[in-house]
């Protein structure tokens, strides 16, 4: 689980806006582009890269 202090700083590296975890914490969602990014072993992938769009 990502830490909320922590939580609190990530920005999306696409927009810079705040993120949103999402199910158990195996994401976050950016709610202005929508992209959503990976935690693998409670690490935030934060790359466009990896990123996956979430059209909902
Ligand atoms: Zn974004």
């Amino acid at each position: 689980m990502i830490p909320k202090d922590l939580l609190d700083i990530l920005v999306c590296p696409a927009c810079k806006k705040p993120l949103t975890l999402q199910g158990e914490g195996q994401s976050l969602k950016c709610g202005a582009c929508r992209r959503v990014y990976p935690v693998r072993d409670s690490i935030p992938i934060l790359l466009v890269d990896e990123a996956t769009l979430d059209p909902s």
